[in-house]
């Protein structure tokens, strides 16, 4: 059976966060969310039957044209799909493959790093805790510090820890600062690609 995925858009940029910035990167945004951040930036990714469908042959040969060192199945939330089946293609060919997720649906497939980026509109499934190599909060006000502490208390010890400042707040930056020299377990997480007005 041909197993195909709604797709907002693919691309190649640099991975603008965390642990692995600066990194070559081929992006393909699978379409479909029901966390509904108000701050979301991504709200044309939220309908699952407005995108074309795309089958994993598709996306692979795309993936290895672009011959970037990752490839990230971002989102919309990717979750909501069974990631299985494309990753099992995807090891196939050896490609260091990368999830963006928040969490909310249960865990599918095997990657090579998970981001997880929770989010307090939509609690987390527990599926993702053992499954998450770096934890990205996004920090809107001094409360969202809490939040971040309770979800990282259920983590594996080794995952890492990232704040990041929501991008139109202008009073997170010195809040992050100072519970990072405070609390060295946590690290700074800013949006590269948004610096450099790329994608
Ligand atoms: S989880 Fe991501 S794509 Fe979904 S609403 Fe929140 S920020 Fe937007």
């Amino acid at each position: 059976m041909t197993i195909s995925y709604p797709i907002v858009e693919t691309f190649c940029s640099i991975q603008g966060e965390g642990f692995w910035s600066g990194t070559s990167a081929f992006f393909i945004r699978l379409a479909g969310c029901d966390v509904h951040c108000s701050w979301c930036d991504q709200k044309e990714t939220w309908p699952l039957d407005k995108h074309p469908l795309f089958e994993i042959n598709d996306l692979l040969n795309q993936s290895l044209a672009a011959n970037a060192a990752i490839v990230v199945i971002t989102g919309g939330e990717p979750l909501l799909h069974n990631l299985k089946p494309l990753t099992e293609s995807f090891k196939k060919e050896r490609i260091k493959l990368h999830l963006e997720t928040s969490g909310t649906h249960p865990f599918s497939g095997d990657f090579d790093w998970v981001t997880f980026s929770p989010k307090t509109f939509k609690i987390p499934d527990n599926s993702i805790y053992s499954k998450a190599d770096e934890l990205k909060v996004v920090i809107a006000n001094e409360q969202d510090l809490q939040w971040a502490e309770a979800i990282s208390a259920k983590l594996r010890n080794d995952t890492l820890k990232y704040l990041q400042p929501e991008w139109n707040s202008t009073e997170t930056i010195p809040i992050i600062l100072n519970y990072v020299q405070d609390n060295p377990q946590w690290r700074l997480s800013l949006q590269m690609h948004k610096f450099l007005n790329i994608r």
